[in-house]
């Protein structure tokens, strides 16, 4: 029996106005005068980084994520936003205020751009601030379970596995997104099916840092799905299945289709490879992948991707290694580095 938390009423409501700050609840105020929403009604998650709550506007309930606008908690999260393009200006560190509102919106923008791709993810419906507003994902108040607290079974793994797969290709193929920390913690289950939700640290597919950050899904999402009884393809297989140019929908159903319970793929050498994040012009994929399909010379660009692969010793060299890149990219000064 999986455990259910109750949306509850009074208790939670004295909670909501401990915590939340006068703005968060001026905003909320609004909202409920205007009659956007007609009532918050109960907490759903407290998190590092944001408190969800459940609200209602007419028959339908809402999900509100409140980003907390504590400067401390969202400092390691510079590292999604340096390098996007669409944050080039809007970033200002100096002001927390801005700054999670500026993560509010990436969010609100990647669930729509998901959403509009058919993903399987809350409908983005208001943005106020740090408020973001979505379609609340559970039934008659109760939130659907995660991925991590849900009872499955092989076979509902193995059919989630599958969706997922298709779910992350259509995301770096239609929405050009990495979800960024995608794993059993920010899937829910409802009625057989896998929604994905926290996206407001996704990024671009060619964020410098993107297919490292890919790779980290990968293996979640390969490791969560084995491990609930599913056959599973290979971290290399499920990469190709999601990014190679190459690798139409046929093809996809090929690779996905080799799936087993005892993968004989060099998974562990694959895992300890370094994936070179300089990758910007492999990354045009839809224009190469024309122009292979019109005949014309192309380097195949996964191709390209798999030759910049520098293997290395094993997860520690590969730790030091990713860490020098990003100190790199920081481009601080590497003078102090003495140890
Ligand atoms: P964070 O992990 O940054 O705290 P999430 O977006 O993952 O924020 O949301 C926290 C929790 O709130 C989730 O684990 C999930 O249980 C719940 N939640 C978030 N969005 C929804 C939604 N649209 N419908 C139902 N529950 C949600
Ligand atoms: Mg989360």
């Amino acid at each position: 029996e999986r455990k259910k938390k109750r949306v509850k009423d009074r208790a939670d409501r004295a909670t909501v106005e401990q915590v939340l700050d006068p703005r968060t609840r001026l905003v909320l105020f609004r909202l409920l005068q205007r009659g956007t929403l007609e009532s918050i009604d109960g907490c759903i998650s407290t998190g590092k980084e944001a408190n969800v709550y459940h609200a209602r506007s007419g028959n339908n309930s809402i999900a509100a994520k409140i980003y907390k606008t504590s400067i401390l908690t969202f400092k390691d999260r510079e590292r999604y936003v340096e390098g996007e393009y669409r944050y080039r200006n809007g970033y200002c560190k100096s002001n927390p205020r801005k700054m999670v509102a500026v993560w509010a919106e990436k969010e609100f923008r990647n669930l729509l751009r998901m959403h509009e791709a058919g993903l399987r993810v809350p409908r983005p419906i208001m943005l106020k601030g740090h408020v973001l507003l979505m379609e609340f994902v559970g039934k008659d108040g109760w939130p659907a379970p995660l991925l991590k607290n849900a009872a499955i079974s092989p076979e509902e793994a193995e059919s989630g596995f599958v969706s997922t797969a298709w779910m992350m290709r259509k995301l770096f193929r239609d929405c050009k997104l990495i979800h960024g920390d995608l794993s059993e913690y920010n899937m829910l289950w409802m009625d057989g099916e896998v929604y994905i939700i926290d996206v407001s640290q996704s990024v671009e597919h060619d964020h410098p840092h993107s297919l490292e950050f890919l790779r980290v899904d990968i293996g979640n999402v390969i490791r969560f799905f084995r491990d609930a009884g599913s056959p599973v393809i290979g971290m290399r297989a499920l990469f190709e299945f999601i990014v190679d140019p190459c690798v139409d929908d046929r093809k996809a159903e090929e690779i996905l289709g080799r799936r087993s319970h005892d993968l004989v793929e060099d998974d562990a050498l694959f895992s300890k490879v370094f994936i070179a994040h300089k990758l910007d012009h492999v990354l045009h994929f839809e224009r190469d992948a024309e122009a292979i399909q019109e005949g014309r010379e192309t380097n195949n660009p996964f191709e390209t991707i798999m030759s910049k692969v520098e293997v290395v010793k094993g997860d520690e060299a590969f730790d030091d290694l990713k860490k020098e890149k990003m100190r790199e990219d920081d481009s601080e000064g590497t003078a102090g580095d003495t140890e």
